[in-house]
């Protein structure tokens, strides 16, 4: 702990009396608040001086960690550099202060955000049409289910109820066939986690092609590869009778590089939030917008009002355009290299189980050396110290020590090689001084937290009781 007021809650800074706010004079004449909406007792609100509530709330946000303090590599869902140019066109009043139900002549600026951003997308993947109204990637994976199975029914074909999953996929395309109604039926992957093309067959063999609605895939897959058996997998999933779906959440190592549209696919979805910009640290918001090829537009259904988050597709536009034609198509190519080059650098010392060209993510399975008892947590932990946000550890489950790895294009070489060279530093701490590592961070405002003990149970709320104890 340092001098900071670490650990104390701004009711805890409370001093009877103190004052941080004068209230504007009241311009609107007395009206009484009728007696049963009136509390019986005052609130109990911290009572503090301007400075005090200024200091506490500028040092609690500096304990937080962002994409715009540091290095973020993240994997499996891509943080990138959101930058604040995308915030000030979205925070634009004409864009912000729009009312849904305002007269159509007033907000042709708004509908023209969509349609471009929509026609950019399509161009971008190779599909015919995109709607923006899905909140998030879940959103879109329930909103293009929905589609498929309107398709179907559309054609009297009712009995397709199958959704193929591979075993790998993320979690949430079981529960979006679920929510959907469809039945998931799952498919084994390789021991590179790429689809087994032979396992396929025999699964449509086993459960009857006339049942097989749709066969969802994410590519690059789970372990950050690409899915080299596609074109096999789309003619077989196609001659059964299904459509083709693809979750697009993490699109940036495809952009530049290749379109799921000519690739086979009839519909996906993209997370504008992890592709196209909007910060999106825990939780939100975030937008799914689902693609269909020509054909399947006319199924889109209404799963929210009007055109969805619009600020996060306002974002996303502004994205596209600064990036401009050009330059857009670089994103894959070099989230694919900064990706590939760290895990060159890196791999003599930590062990790589799928050692093979990876696209924008990849996973090593903690450190080569594993006599040290040095684990996957602890690497991440001592990251902290030397300012780094840790990588997605323990996922995906095929490794018992998975350390995911996506540093995204944004990234210059020398913020790669200063990440590169603190991994190597730790794994020589972790050969000459393994305590070292095992007890980080040392240098955070709060040491190695019980896990378990924040998740059974956490405090979330503050209890006066506690403090009036205390003092
Ligand atoms: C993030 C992610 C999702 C889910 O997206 P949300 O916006 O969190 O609902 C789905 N699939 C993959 C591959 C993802 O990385």
């Amino acid at each position: 702990m340092n001098n900071k007021l670490y650990g104390n809650l701004i009711f805890e800074l409370s001093k009877e009396g103190r004052r941080g706010y004068s209230l504007p004079k009241n311009r609107f004449g007395d009206y009484a608040v009728p007696q049963e909406l009136c509390r019986k007792e005052d609130a109990q609100l911290p009572e503090c001086d301007e400075m005090t509530v200024v200091r506490h709330y500028t040092n609690l946000s500096a304990d937080n960690f962002g994409v715009d303090n540091g290095f973020y590599p993240l994997g499996s869902c891509t943080m990138k550099y959101n930058p604040k140019i995308n915030e000030e066109m979205a925070a634009l009043p004409q864009f912000q202060n729009l009312h849904p139900l305002q007269p159509a002549e007033t907000t042709r600026g708004a509908e023209a955000v969509c349609t471009l951003l929509c026609r950019s997308l399509c161009e971008l993947t190779g599909l015919h049409a995109f709607t923006l109204k899905p909140f998030a990637g879940a959103h879109g994976e329930l909103t293009g289910l929905m589609i498929i199975r309107k398709y179907h029914e559309s054609r009297g074909d009712e009995k397709r109820r199958l959704v193929i999953v591979p075993d790998s996929a993320h979690g949430t395309n079981p529960a979006s066939a679920a929510v959907c109604g469809l039945e998931i039926v799952e498919v084994k992957s390789l021991s590179d986690g790429t689809v087994d093309v032979d396992a396929l067959r025999e699964l449509l063999v086993r459960v009857g092609s006339e049942n097989i609605a749709a066969m969802m895939m994410t590519n690059p897959n789970t372990l950050g590869l690409f899915e080299r058996q596609i074109p096999e997998i789309e003619k077989l999933i196609h001659e059964a009778g299904g459509l083709m779906y693809y979750d697009g959440a993490n699109l940036n190592p495809m952009l530049g590089a290749a379109r799921p549209g000519d690739m086979g696919f009839d519909v996906m979805h993209i997370n504008l939030h992890k592709t196209f910009s909007t910060p999106h640290g825990g939780g939100g918001p975030g937008a799914g917008p689902v693609g269909v090829r020509k054909g399947l537009e006319e199924f889109f259904p209404e799963v929210s009002p009007y055109h969805g988050n619009f600020a996060v597709a306002m974002r996303a536009y502004a994205y596209i355009l600064t990036l401009g034609r050009e330059n857009i198509k670089m994103v894959g190519p070099l989230a694919t290299l900064n990706a590939n080059y760290i895990k060159e650098q890196l791999k003599d010392v930590y062990e790589l189980p799928i050692d093979t060209l990876c696209k924008h993510e990849f996973v090593f399975d903690g450190l080569k050396d594993k006599s040290t008892g040095v684990t996957t947590m602890d690497v991440a932990k001592r990251l902290l110290d030397y300012g780094y946000h840790a990588p997605t550890i323990y996922f995906p489950l095929l490794f018992h020590e998975s350390l995911m790895i996506e540093p995204t294009e944004n990234e210059s070489k020398d913020t790669i090689d200063g990440f590169i060279a603190v991994m190597r530093q730790i794994a020589e701490e972790a050969k000459t001084d393994p305590e070292l590592v095992k007890s980080a961070p040392h240098h955070t405002p709060i040491g190695r937290v019980d896990d378990v003990l924040a998740a059974k149970h956490p405090v979330v709320t503050y209890k006066q009781l506690q403090s009036d104890e205390q003092h």
